[in-house]
């Protein structure tokens, strides 16, 4: 089968290699769509932190925001999925320590990343291996362009439970990137009102024309109190910002990692009696991500900018933008198109 390959920093293309094999407690989907992300850029630059880390290695297969269709059950596996229209969680814990068992799979030490971390092959090829336990439905009302976006929907589904909004929270959105602006229509459509910060005007009408009250530039963001406040940025200077913005004794929300430290005064979170969440990956939040999409309350088809073939993503990693691109911040991939 057809797969995308990184050899090396900036080395990169379509390769023919084995397609795989359903083992015991595993099946094979045939990927329908996949999106591209900064991870897979960080990648194809050789900045991504886990290739420092010993938690990942060249050459590597990438893609972990994906949706397809089972066709293959390994042994032990339900062959009701056969068929099925699913997608997944990306983090696969060792299923036996302390904290596989607590419930917090996604921070297991063992534990792969499809696509990301101990050299589970990803996504962008034509089929993809995935454990049965980690598989989701998709209901026939969430397609292709949604179904790829459940995983980054799930990040910003649970940045948006940490936020603890309700009716008429002020939420402030830092970055209008996939995740930000997801978390913004999420928030937005349990009646906050939501204002988003970023830099390049097109990102900010697009955030205002799903839905955002209000979307700002760093320099002209209205001083009023801000409930809770997202970092979805990767600048290491919006923690502190953030953590400036935000109301006395509410909270903020980290999801966005820059390529250095970001450093905060713990004083500030101190006096200000400031509660601050870090949020890893979207396990906790993929179900309830695929039920907003299904049900219509969020629909995440304008992040879509374009959809390309495997051909053509290692030009889009390296910073092109596909020819015909709408707006959105998103490009995702057809493997078998
Ligand atoms: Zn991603
Ligand atoms: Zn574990």
């Amino acid at each position: 089968m057809r797969a995308f390959v990184i050899d090396g920093p900036g080395r990169a293309g379509v390769r023919e290699v084995p397609a795989p094999v359903a083992g015991p407690g595993q099946v094979v989907v045939d990927v329908e769509r996949v999106g591209l992300c900064g991870t897979d850029v960080e990648f194809f630059t050789g900045e991504m932190a886990y290739l420092h880390q010993g938690h990942a290695a060249y050459p590597l297969r990438p893609g972990h925001e994906w949706c397809g269709t089972v066709s293959a059950t390994g042994e032990g596996v339900d062959g009701r999925w056969l068929g099925r229209r699913v997608t997944g969680d990306t983090m696969l814990g060792c299923g036996r320590c302390r904290r596989c068992r607590g419930g917090r799979h996604h921070v297991c030490g063992d534990r792969r990343e499809i696509g990301i971390r101990g050299g589970w092959p990803g996504a962008l090829a034509e089929q993809v291996a995935v454990p049965a336990g980690a598989l989701v439905a998709l209901p026939d009302a969430v397609g292709p362009a949604a179904g790829a976006l459940v995983e980054p929907g799930g990040n910003a589904l649970r940045a948006v439970e940490a936020a603890r909004l309700e009716p008429g929270s002020r939420l402030l959105v830092w970055g209008p990137g996939t995740i930000g602006l997801l978390a913004a229509m999420f928030a937005a459509a349990r009646g906050a009102e939501v204002h988003v910060v970023g830099q390049d005007p097109g990102s900010l009408a697009l955030a205002r024309d799903l839905g955002a009250d209000g979307a700002w530039t760093a320099g002209d963001l209205p001083e009023q109190p801000y409930d809770a406040v997202i970092d979805a940025t990767n600048d290491p200077g919006v923690p502190r910002r953030a953590l400036e913005a935000v109301e006395p004794g509410r909270r903020v929300v980290y999801i966005g990692l820059a390529g250095r430290a970001s450093p905060v005064d713990t004083r500030d979170l101190v006096l200000k009696d400031v509660t601050a969440v870090g949020i890893l990956g979207g396990s906790a939040g993929l179900r309830g991500s695929v039920e907003l999409y299904a049900s219509g309350q969020v629909d995440p088809g304008p992040l879509v900018a374009a959809t390309v073939g495997l051909d053509q993503v290692a030009g889009v990693l390296a910073g092109g933008r596909p020819a015909g691109a709408g707006r959105g911040p998103k490009v995702q991939v057809d493997p078998r198109g």
